[in-house]
């Protein structure tokens, strides 16, 4: 299972927007470092020189060129040409998109109310501008005619496959629409945009104002000292000195209720978690959700879908809800008879300390500790002095790359950073030639969105000549000044998958932005970051890393061999809680506009009791209210696609078992055939070229003990 985590893509509105060097600064921006690409190697961007004010001008004077552009493209005399259309259309926006990906992943990764404001403010019209481009009917004219005459064209491949992606982006973003309901669609699109940072907004507030407040350190027993240190710090911070607050993450779960004794705290610190946005207040998403909901419904019925889903999936490489149903469908019983199995184990535990109660959700973590530690003899904790974070980072996910790749890594203090914590790395090719730049951004922060994720800050094209900027953020809550960084197990998992985000990007080989690194098929984009999360198990690349952060004596043998066994235990609460979350991401995305229901819990309720997966200790991943993955834009309808890529990725790794694991030449052919291509070719044309047959679905049922 993985973390959640967020791409932003660098084609975030659809169109390629490239990154070119040539743009020359309007008189608009003078003093504005974003007027032109960041000087720095790379254009790596000048995190010191940008400021919040900087970005309305840059983002208002990026729209007015692209149009600029776009105006000088159909106004052409000549005959539409791939060059003089296609191409064109991807050298445009490079402001634009120098703007927005700084601003996006700075919002994501560092944001204050002033960037708030301004996502508010530009979510509209950026949905706006993108329908100025799309609904355009004399561009649309040019990009048709060329794609009615492809064959003739002469292209080679990656270019062909760039104007059938142009066809099918202006097809789904209504180009074939009547004037009056291009003006419809421009009115949903814009109310989209803005409820869906809306709703993100809403998200991270309420999650900050949930915070568990108690007033004793007895009601935090089991957590460690310095825990509760922090916590008692937390809250004085906020005014309420002599007071506990500790605060919640985005999952349902929370990573204390592991370690909390006290029953009665464990259970206030799920309410609270499960609560978020549906219990009335200043931050309740419930309208939100419906009017989301509806909205996108509207859009799909104009663009002639039967729902939200169904236009979404047509993109993917599931391509239909039929097939992700047929998916989900077939796991959720099984996965839910294994939950129950380990309810049963629980329950077992807490009967033979006469507990007296019933296991349930806030007791599913601490109880599922202590069967592990029977099973296993083995506490988390345990684990954690042999995970220190630099060691992890360089000794373990930069290892297992030059291993696996070549690669290697220099620390460089010289580029400029948006705070203090963040460290960047020059990647060098086996040739000794820089590939990329990497930005590791590890730590937990309030202004931080939650879970981990990949970005890019530039997007390697041969077009342009640009190569990856690229950055990977965790939430690793920072330890006291002094204090060594110790990471759990899961932690370790996701800077390896998230470091294999990065290397799809960073490997990227292509001309076009519009298919670089990771610009492919939500449900494909997972796969190549769930193959990276395999080496972090891997023997020799573990013993590499995993030293005790003072002796730097290796994890004991025995240590190891509980944490591969243990690797299998809990898979039916972990497959129940991404299914249920999977499950109603479909449910609220397949229904038709009139189907919209007005009770948004309610509907919540009874499609997890439909669906079969309504056991109340497991709980969806995230609740209808704080589901950010699918009302935030990001994967709505495609919660699924981390199922679908592991799919992908269980086959792979089989594939890399097969061939002898950790080798120059196991690496070098995915990159090959895979890592470097992108977007260039059909994903499933990927998979097959690398893996030379169909992916088949055996090895993720029993990784999942679903057999
Ligand atoms: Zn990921």
């Amino acid at each position: 299972m993985t973390r959640p985590h967020m791409l932003v893509i660098a084609a975030a509105l659809g169109v390629a927007f490239s990154q070119t060097v040539l743009a020359a600064p309007a008189a608009v921006l003078a003093g504005n470092p974003l007027a032109t690409a960041s000087s720095l190697p790379f254009h790596y961007p000048a995190f010191d020189k940008i400021k919040d004010e900087h970005f309305i001008p840059a983002f208002n004077e990026g729209m007015r060129q692209q149009l600029k552009e776009v105006d000088a493209i159909v106004n052409t005399k000549a005959a539409p040409t791939f060059a003089n259309t296609i191409v064109a259309m991807e050298k445009s926006g490079a402001l634009l998109i120098r703007v927005q990906t700084v601003f996006y992943n700075l919002q994501g990764a560092n944001t204050n109310d002033k960037l708030d404001a301004i996502d508010s403010e530009m979510s509209p019209k950026l949905a706006a501008h993108n329908d100025a481009i799309f609904l355009n009917p004399k561009l649309w004219a040019r990009v048709k005619s060329l794609y009615e005459k492809r064959d003739s064209l002469k292209l080679d491949a990656e270019s062909r496959h760039l104007l059938e992606r142009y066809h099918t982006d202006f097809v789904r973003s209504g180009a074939n629409l009547s004037a009056a309901d291009k003006d419809k669609l421009k009115v949903i699109n814009g109310d989209i945009a803005k409820l869906q940072t809306a709703f993100t907004q809403n998200v991270l507030k309420e999650t900050n104002a949930s915070s568990l407040v108690v007033d004793s350190r007895a009601e935090l027993a089991g957590m460690s000292d310095a825990a509760i240190d922090a916590a008692a710090a937390a809250a004085k911070a906020k005014g309420m000195d002599g007071k506990f607050l500790v605060a919640v993450v985005n999952t349902s779960g929370q990573p204390p209720l592991a370690e909390l004794t006290n029953r009665a705290t464990r259970e206030k610190l799920m309410a609270l978690s499960l609560a978020r946005g549906s219990h009335g207040g200043e931050f309740d998403s419930r309208e939100l959700v419906l009017k989301i909901a509806k909205a996108r419904a509207d859009k799909a019925a104009l663009l002639g879908y039967a729902n939200f889903a169904a236009y979404s999936l047509e993109d993917q490489t599931a391509h239909d809800t039929a097939s992700v149903n047929k998916l989900l469908g077939e796991l959720a019983k099984p996965a839910v008879n294994n939950a129950k199995k380990e309810a049963a184990d629980l329950q077992a535990v807490v009967d033979a300390e006469k507990g007296g109660f019933q296991i349930g959700a806030a007791d599913w973590a601490y109880y599922t500790d202590k069967v592990r530690a029977q099973r296993f003899a083995f506490d988390e904790n345990q684990l954690k002095p042999y995970f220190e974070l630099n060691n992890v980072l360089t000794n373990g996910v930069f290892y297992a790359a030059n291993k696996l790749y070549g690669l290697s890594f220099k620390e460089r203090k010289d580029l400029p950073v948006y705070n203090p914590d963040v460290r960047v790395f020059d990647v060098f090719d086996a040739d000794g030639k820089q590939l990329a730049i990497f930005i590791a951004d590890m730590y937990a922060r309030s202004n931080k969105q939650g879970g981990a994720w990949m970005n890019e800050y530039v997007s390697q094209s041969s077009l342009n000549g640009t190569h990856s900027v690229v950055a990977n953020h965790l939430n690793i809550p920072k330890p006291p000044a002094g204090e060594p960084t110790l990471l759990t197990y899961d932690e370790v998992k996701t800077a390896f998958h998230e470091f294999g985000h990065a290397l799809h990007g960073m490997f990227s080989n292509v001309k076009y932005p519009r298919f670089s690194g990771t610009s492919v098929p939500r449900d494909f984009v997972e796969y190549p970051s769930q193959v990276n999360e395999m080496w972090a198990v891997w023997p020799e690349v573990l013993s590499n890393y995993a030293k005790h952060y003072k002796t730097g004596a290796p994890m004991p043998k025995e240590l190891l061999d509980k944490v591969i066994a243990s690797k299998k235990f809990n898979q039916g609460f972990m497959t129940t809680e991404y299914l249920a979350a999977s499950l109603l991401d479909q449910r609220w995305h397949q229904l038709t506009p009139a189907q919209i229901p007005t009770d948004v819990l309610g509907f919540e309720a009874q499609s997890l009791k439909e669906m079969g997966v309504d056991f109340a200790p497991v709980p969806p991943r995230y609740r209808t209210t704080y589901f950010s993955h699918s009302f935030s834009g990001g994967y709505s309808a495609g919660y699924y696609a981390y199922l679908w890529s592991e799919k992908l990725d269980a086959d792979t790794v089989e594939w890399f078992k097969e061939n002898g694991g950790l080798q120059r030449k196991n690496g070098d052919w995915f990159r090959a055939k895979l890592l470097s291509r992108g977007g260039t070719d059909d994903a499933m044309n990927l998979f097959r070229n690398f893996r030379g047959r169909d992916p088949v679905i055996e090895p993720l049922l029993e990784r999942r003990g679903l057999k």
